[in-house]
């Protein structure tokens, strides 16, 4: 039997409610696993919880349980963000820390994202080792199969995105994939050296590579508090990771472009030809000032559409990092 040691990380912003709760679903899932000598290995479960500059009392909990984990032999690592940076930041974060390891020598030889809503099953934990075991994968993600309890407006908008991401960026993104994934150590230093500052990790787990198993869930209603997302929150997280992934639409406002273009070509002929052989027409005032009004709002809109891969340019140049840390209990 082989000892292995696995970092839990867990993204938090205003989640003062769930952190105990959370700590201690999973706990039981290690001890289950360990007492019931159906594994191959033994695992030894550590945590990382990534306070997202929460305002509530998250990090007093989050400190609260460490305390508890050092009394039961339980790394029990967290770092605290200056400010809130957004899940993707806080997952980064969390997967770098398990990268270089948090305690001292080796780092862990598996890592599972996870969020500290409860709404990703802990006993999934279980299932996911398993699996692991069983087929030798580099990774085993989770798979929401159904939506329930969520607004069905959501779902058709999410359905549309997974769609549209499919079809126009290179990756593939399952449907109904979520952020609850078992890595081994070769993934998660994978992702941690990817270096952009936009990120979006949906996008990033197809990117990298390495076998990928999954395993289906319904979905948990949130154990307490309210979702963070926003619609316009949202809206924007979909066109970000569309535009980080995909550069189609530059290439169709071109393609669009030369079609254009081409059509005007034959057009001038024709017109020449027409004046040529039938004399000067009085000209179309009003069909002249529609295709000038026309052309102009594409123009601008393409613009437009190359400004957002600019500004997303220009953000990436200045390098800044990706979030700042304000407290940790992980030596260097
Ligand atoms: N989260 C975070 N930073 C944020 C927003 C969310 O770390 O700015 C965490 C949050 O605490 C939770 C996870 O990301 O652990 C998922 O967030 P949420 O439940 O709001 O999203 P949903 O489940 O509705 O997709
Ligand atoms: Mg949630």
């Amino acid at each position: 039997m082989k000892s292995k040691r696995i970092d839990i990380i867990v993204p938090c912003y205003n989640e003062e409610q769930n952190i105990e709760a959370f700590y201690e679903k999973v706990r039981a899932v290690s001890s289950q696993i360990r007492e019931c000598g159906e594994y191959e290995n033994s695992y030894d479960f550590s945590y990382i919880f990534i306070d997202d500059g929460s305002t509530d009392g998250t990090l007093e909990q989050i400190k609260r349980v460490a305390d508890r984990g050092a009394e039961e032999l339980t790394a029990v690592k967290y770092i605290s963000f200056s400010r809130n940076f957004g899940k993707e930041a806080a997952m980064y974060a969390g997967l770098r820390a398990s990268a270089k390891g948090t305690r001292g020598g080796k780092p862990s030889d598996y890592a599972v994202i996870m969020d500290a809503d409860l709404q990703h099953p802990p006993a999934l934990i279980a299932d996911m080792l398993k699996k692991m075991e069983q087929t030798d994968c580099d990774s085993v993600a989770a798979r929401r199969v159904s939506r329930k309890g969520e607004p069905k407006i959501r779902s058709a908008f999410a359905r549309l995105f997974y769609k549209l991401m499919n079809r126009y960026c290179e990756i593939e993104i399952v449907d109904g994939a979520v952020d609850f994934r078992l890595m081994n150590h070769a993934m998660v230093k994978a992702i941690a050296e990817m270096p952009e500052t936009q990120r979006f990790s949906k996008g990033i787990f197809a990117w990298v590579g390495f076998d990928t198993e999954w395993i289906e869930f319904e979905n948990v209603k949130r154990f307490s508090g309210e979702t963070k997302w926003t619609v316009w929150g949202l809206t924007k997280y979909a066109i970000d990771g569309f535009i980080d992934f995909a550069d189609s639409p530059l290439k169709f406002a071109g393609a669009f472009g030369g079609i254009i273009a081409a059509g005007s070509a034959v057009y001038l002929i024709v017109e020449i030809i027409k004046t040529i052989v039938m004399g000067k027409d009085t000209p179309g005032y009003a069909s002249t000032i529609c295709l000038i009004l026309f052309f102009g709002g594409v123009i601008i809109a393409i613009l437009g559409l190359i400004g957002e891969y600019i500004g997303r340019m220009y953000l990436e140049t200045k390098g800044r990092p990706v979030y700042v840390e304000k407290e940790s209990n992980i030596e260097d």
